[in-house]
Formats: C-alpha cells, sequence, structure tokens
C-alpha cells in the first residue's frame, strides 16, 4: 500500500520502519526528526500525503493534528483514509473526521496502547473509531504495526476508549504505589505484598506487569531507575483529557479528577518530569500525612 506518514517521533519511527520493512511504499515527514530506514523523506507534510491510499499521523496533541490535517487533506487523493494514532482529545478526532468527510476522504482515529516497545517490535493495541469501510481499509496495516485492533465505533470512539483505558491505569498505579508506602511502614516485605496481592483481589496490570517496587514482580521501570517506560508526562496528558472529555460529557469521575491533580503537581512541581509514571511509590515513600 502507498503510506504517507507524519510524526517521525519516538512511536511513529518505528511505526512507519515496521510498514516499509513489511513492503509498504511510505513517504515520511517530521519537522525535526529524521526518516528512519526504509521511509522516503518528504519536504512537507502535504507532500508525503499527496498520492497515498492512507495518511498516518503521529503527532503530539490535538491542536498539532487540527493543524496538520488542514496541511494533508486537500492534497490527500479522493476516499484515500487519514489514519491518526496520535492520543488527542475526543473533539479533536471528531473535528478532523468532519473535516476528511467534507474533502471527500475518511478517517480514522486509532490511538495505541503498548509505548514504545511495542512500537518498536510491532505488538501494538490499536483502539479505533471510524466507519467500518475505512477500518477495513486500514486492518492490513494495524496487522503489521500491532498484534490487536479493535473497531470500537464510529468517530473519537478509540480516544474515548483509549482515554478511559489510561484513566483506570492511573488510578490503579497511585492506589498501588499507596498501598506498597502504607504496607512499608506497616513492616510488611515488599516481596510478600506482592504475592498476595498479584493472586487476590487488589491484583491489577500496575501491580503484576507493571510492579512499582524495585526488585519485585515482572521487571519494569521500577528495576531501571524509574527511567520511562511510560512518562509521568504523558500519564498527566492522559488524564487532562480524561477530564477534558468528562467535562464535556458531564461525567463524574472524582477519583479522575484526584490523580490529575496528583500527576499535575508530581510533574510540575516535585520531581516527577522525566521518571516514568510509576515513580509514585518512591514519591509516597519519602511522605507522611502531613
Ligand atoms: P514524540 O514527541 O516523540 O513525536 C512527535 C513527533 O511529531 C515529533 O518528532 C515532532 O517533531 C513531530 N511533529 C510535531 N509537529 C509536527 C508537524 N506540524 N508536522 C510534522 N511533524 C510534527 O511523541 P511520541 O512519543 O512519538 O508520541 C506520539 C503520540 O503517541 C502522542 O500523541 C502520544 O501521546 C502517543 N503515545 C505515546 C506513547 C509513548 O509511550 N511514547 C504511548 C502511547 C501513545
Amino acid at each position: 500500500m502507498k503510506v504517507g506518514f507524519i510524526g517521525l517521533g519516538n512511536m511513529g519511527a518505528p511505526m512507519a520502519a515496521n510498514l516499509a520493512a513489511a513492503g509498504h511504499a511510505v513517504t515520511g515527514f517530521d519537522l525535526a526528526a529524521p526518516c528512519p530506514e526504509g521511509v522516503t523523506a518528504a519536504a512537507t507534510a502535504a507532500e508525503a500525503a499527496s498520492g497515498a491510499e492512507v495518511v498516518i499521523t503521529m503527532l503530539p496533541n490535538g491542536e498539532i493534528l487540527r493543524r496538520v490535517a488542514a496541511e494533508i487533506h486537500p492534497a490527500m487523493q479522493p476516499g484515500a483514509v487519514h489514519l491518526d494514532c496520535s492520543t488527542v482529545d475526543v473533539d479533536s478526532a471528531r473535528a478532523v473526521a468532519e473535516a476528511a468527510a467534507s474533502a471527500g476522504l475518511r478517517a480514522v482515529d486509532a490511538p495505541v496502547s503498548g509505548g514504545v516497545g511495542g512500537a518498536a517490535a510491532g505488538t501494538l493495541t490499536f483502539m479505533a473509531g471510524g466507519a467500518e469501510d475505512a477500518f477495513a481499509t486500514v486492518a492490513p496495516l494495524f496487522e503489521v504495526m500491532g498484534q490487536k485492533a479493535v473497531h470500537c465505533g464510529g468517530p473519537g470512539a478509540g480516544q474515548a476508549a483509549k482515554i478511559c483505558n489510561n484513566m483506570i491505569l492511573g488510578i490503579t498505579m497511585i492506589g498501588t504505589c499507596e498501598a506498597f508506602a502504607l504496607a512499608d511502614k506497616l513492616g510488611l516485605d515488599r516481596q510478600k505484598m506482592f504475592d498476595v496481592v498479584s493472586t487476590s483481589s487488589g491484583y491489577s496490570w500496575s501491580m503484576n506487569a507493571y510492579c512499582p517496587a524495585p526488585g519485585v514482580g515482572p521487571t519494569s521501570p521500577a528495576d531501571n531507575g524509574y527511567k520511562p517506560g511510560f512518562a509521568a508526562e504523558l500519564m498527566l496528558k492522559d488524564l487532562r483529557l480524561a477530564q477534558q472529555a468528562a467535562e464535556a460529557a458531564d461525567a463524574d469521575t472524582p477519583l479522575g479528577l484526584a490523580a490529575a491533580r496528583l500527576y499535575e503537581t508530581f510533574v510540575e512541581q516535585e520531581d516527577g518530569k522525566g521518571m516514568d509514571f510509576s515513580a509514585m511509590l518512591p514519591r509516597f515513600e519519602k511522605r507522611g500525612r502531613g
């Protein structure tokens, strides 16, 4: 397939490289990052999009996505699919889908789970929103870049699934970290705590697969000095998107709000910037109730 790829950062570069390695003709553009091996460099986003059957965007946020969409839609061929894999607000995803439709194009929002490791290994999970026929067109690309793609519904449904998932993740990570800090103060051995909780009703992905305590459970960023992994800033971004959506939809999300506030303090006023999101555990360790 002829593919345009815009946004060749930490995630986009390995995704584009995997598509090229699988035999797709990939033309890429990024304002700053170089093109990975196998990807032909274009001089502008519009040039990368021109003549492509599918144009993938992997960009930092909704504002940039809207700007890039306005640049590429006029250059895309009729019926082509704009596949946005960035994590953005639901409103931007829906606005871009509408803009695509009025330009005679199709759109799919398909944010990913799996991080940089999943992007490199081609094992991402895609959660997609958009029309059935557009999803079917891009499905072969999902197969190269990921291990699973769930068609969640119409435009914006992929972003909705992503922020709901990550709101749960933020909340369970905080809960797991504060429970470890409490267990420490109660004199409970961390390995024993893991052995019990990981096989009891307190288990979660945060405890079982990404344990925030170093030396306990499977290898995780905690075993690497809390180097990300999934950075606390990115968790904050996703929790803010969840709050933005909750406000717009009038949904009561008190724990999501508390998680957003805690990550905000951690990243903006404490030492969370540049740390993995599981570094909430050393944060709690240092503190008392006061
Ligand atoms: P990144 O900052 O490494 O990459 C973004 C790229 O977009 C950069 O290379 C930047 O130069 C480029 N860019 C910005 N504006 C541009 C423009 N106008 N035209 C062309 N290129 C432009 O970010 P990333 O880690 O690759 O994340 C990309 C998206 O994926 C984000 O929405 C993020 O939330 C999401 N995501 C990231 C992870 C992760 O673990 N990194 C996991 C899941 C989802």
